[in-house]
């Protein structure tokens, strides 16, 4: 049976630099390329680190129904594209999608099966120290995610699984056994 791995949590938290290190310890694991109506970063690639889409394309495909789950996030939208999960659990590959609170709450009902994991901060004080940190977001969206961040922090309990980001390696340990698991419970219900 193909799993579904959905990690959420704040951003800046570091879920990005997570699955990156959880998918050099599992190489089997795979990305799912979200869609995005907000402009690419410097590096970012089309179709790589997101679907880059324009608002007015985002919303026919919403409308066609192509979106497993889609939310608003800091003015702008972002969904997971049903052929990007589709394709890779079809060919019986895990696959990991990395989305903000909203959408895993979707995703909760759409496929109760899939294994839920909320990635916390050690407080809001190292997130903020991150979001700034990581120099791709200005003052104000720094604010705005942290303002969103305090609303995720508080729905962590309703995650399956919690992981505290606090030291790197230990996070990815932590992260790498609970995929080892849930994988061998599913292998073996
Ligand atoms: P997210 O994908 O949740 O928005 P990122 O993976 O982009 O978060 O991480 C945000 C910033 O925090 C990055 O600059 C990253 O290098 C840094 N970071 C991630 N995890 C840790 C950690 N455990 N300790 C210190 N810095 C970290
Ligand atoms: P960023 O702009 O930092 O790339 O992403 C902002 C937030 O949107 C992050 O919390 C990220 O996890 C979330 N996100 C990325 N892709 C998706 C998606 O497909 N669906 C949802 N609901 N959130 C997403």
């Amino acid at each position: 049976m193909a799993r579904v791995f959905v990690i959420t949590g704040p951003s800046g938290v570091g879920k990005g630099t997570l699955i990156r290190k959880l998918r050099e310890a599992l190489p089997e694991l795979e990305l799912s390329v979200s869609a995005t109506t907000r402009s690419p970063r410097t590096g970012e690639q089309h179709g790589v680190d997101y679907h880059f889409l324009d608002a007015d394309e985002f919303a026919r495909r919403v409308d066609a129904g192509d979106f497993v789950e889609h939310a608003e996030y800091s003015g702008r939208r972002y969904g997971t594209l049903r052929e990007e999960l589709d394709r890779r659990t079809d060919a019986g590959h895990p696959v990991v999608l990395e989305i903000e609170v909203q959408g895993a709450r979707q995703v909760r009902t759409a496929m109760p099966e899939a294994v839920q994991i909320f990635i916390a901060p050690p407080s809001t004080d190292t997130l903020r120290e991150r979001l700034t940190g990581r120099g791709t977001d200005d003052d104000e969206q720094v604010a705005a995610r942290l303002r969103v961040a305090v609303d995720e922090i508080a729905a962590q309990n309703e995650f399956r699984h919690k992981v505290i980001n606090a030291d790197l390696d230990a996070a990815v340990r932590e992260l790498v056994d609970i995929v080892r698991a849930e994988t061998a419970a599913q292998a073996h219900p």
